[in-house]
């Protein structure tokens, strides 16, 4: 049995640095099979997943379906999907049918089921690709790696922060890339406070000037666009370049263990303008808005993918509250169409026209 198994070749869709812990929980829970981490998102993975997907769907499907292209191509045996919430759920089913009639062969598991992750049914799907799994072993990487993802945010939340800050550039940088990478060998969780311990000591010796004169911006939008930096063009980069600090709510320590919970208090947050719930991250985008406005933000930075519907019914909505808060809100549509220079040159006016208004004091 283990013979066959060991010819498994395991991936999964990427988004943001997610990889890494994914990565190192798979590498634990089937170390009788392969784990391919997808190829780097490029504009092949792009076109790959343009090609084969139906021309509605939203965006992040083609991206990943373009990875699973990808990693098929390259011997992947086994893929896995997320799955959750909004059209998402129904990703998986579609993406699998389309790979079939591509002509590849191959196992499918989705995680989430109804938006939640089922541990016990998370289990026993793994017992398939591993029968020789135990239930304590795997309830010890999930927590695992359910803390790695947690740390990966908060590391990545202080960098996102800081870095327009920093007095050497490309400092952060070089620690963010020598972070991700060393997480993916983590293997318990003595080693990963370790890792925690000394990237936070590593970022304290960092040299930073809380003098520079910056501007603050928050993203809201939709959670894959706002995660994964190549579908907006390195779009936070980009701002941090320009000298504008970033916030930015969604993670996936949020989605997981947050998100629930809060729709009571954003609803509430955002009373004034929305009764209802708006679908995935509408009303995220709505609430946070309304936040960002009120601690004095200079901008925001809304993002969507093409055909995303919760975002298209929040926009309305923000383009009263920008009005009401006198708080400019530029909006990118990302698709396969959408230019890196056009996303560029409209950043650059955004940061010119929100620098403008600040030093004329109408903020
Ligand atoms: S939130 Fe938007 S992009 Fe994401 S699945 Fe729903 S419609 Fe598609």
């Amino acid at each position: 049995m283990n013979d066959i198994l060991k010819k498994e070749i395991i991936s999964f869709p990427h988004m943001g640095n997610y990889y890494s812990p994914i990565y190192s929980l798979l590498s634990r829970l089937f170390n009788n099979c392969k784990i391919l981490i997808p190829a780097k998102i490029t504009k092949k993975t792009m076109e790959l997943g343009e090609k084969h997907s139906p021309d509605f769907v939203c965006t992040p499907f083609k991206y990943n379906l373009g990875n699973f292209i990808e990693s098929l191509e390259k011997g992947a045996t086994v893929l896995i999907q997320a799955g959750g919430g909004c059209r998402f759920g129904y990703y998986a089913e579609l993406q699998e049918q389309i790979l079939r009639d591509l002509g590849y062969n191959f196992t499918f598991i989705t995680l989430l089921d109804a938006k939640k992750v089922d541990v016990f049914r998370l289990y026993k799907k793994f017992k398939l690709i591993n029968p020789d799994l135990k239930f304590h072993s795997f309830i010890y990487d999930f927590l695992l790696t359910i803390k790695m993802i947690n740390i990966l945010d908060k590391i990545e939340n202080i960098i996102r922060e800081n870095i327009v800050f920093e007095v050497n550039e490309g400092e952060f940088d070089k620690l963010h890339r020598d972070f991700v990478y060393k997480l993916q060998f983590v293997g318990d969780f003595k080693s990963l406070n370790i890792l925690y311990k000394d990237t936070n000591e590593k970022i304290k010796n960092i040299v930073i000037d809380k003098n520079k004169k910056v501007l603050k911006v928050g993203i809201i939008g939709e959670l894959y666009t706002e995660m994964e930096p190549f579908s907006s063009f390195f779009i936070e980069r980009e701002l941090s370049k320009m000298g504008m600090q970033v916030k930015r709510y969604t993670t996936v320590t949020y989605l997981l263990f947050e998100k629930g919970k809060a729709e009571k208090v954003l609803l509430e947050r955002a009373k004034k303008y929305i009764k209802f719930p708006l679908g995935a991250d509408g009303t995220e985008s709505v609430a946070h808005s309304i936040e960002l406005c009120e601690d004095g933000f200079d901008g925001i930075i809304h993002t969507k993918p093409f055909g995303c519907t919760p975002e298209i019914n929040a926009i309305p909505i923000l383009q009263k509250i920008s009005r009401d808060y006198n708080v400019p809100i530029i909006y990118f549509t990302f698709d396969m169409q959408t230019s890196e220079t056009g996303v560029k040159t409209r950043l650059e006016a955004f940061y010119d026209m929100i620098k403008m208004k600040k030093e004329a004091g109408y903020v």
